[in-house]
């Protein structure tokens, strides 16, 4: 899984950063960034922030 936040959609809520830390935080825009990709072990904390984005602003490019 490749993981990447569409800034555009994204409104800084947090809940992705709270959800899973390791692997997205908020840049100095305030906008989350994937800061790692995740490991296997990790997919599914990325689906539930996936899930739970307002905005539906985190997508998987492949
Ligand atoms: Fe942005 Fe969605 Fe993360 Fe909220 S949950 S900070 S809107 S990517």
């Amino acid at each position: 899984m490749k993981v990447k936040v569409n800034k555009e959609k994204c409104i800084g809520c947090g809940s992705c950063v709270a959800i899973a830390p390791e692997i997205f935080e908020l840049n100095e825009e305030g906008k989350s960034v994937v800061k790692k990709q995740p490991s296997k072990e990790e997919e599914s904390k990325v689906k539930e922030a996936i899930e739970l984005c307002p905005t539906k602003a985190i997508e998987i490019e492949e």
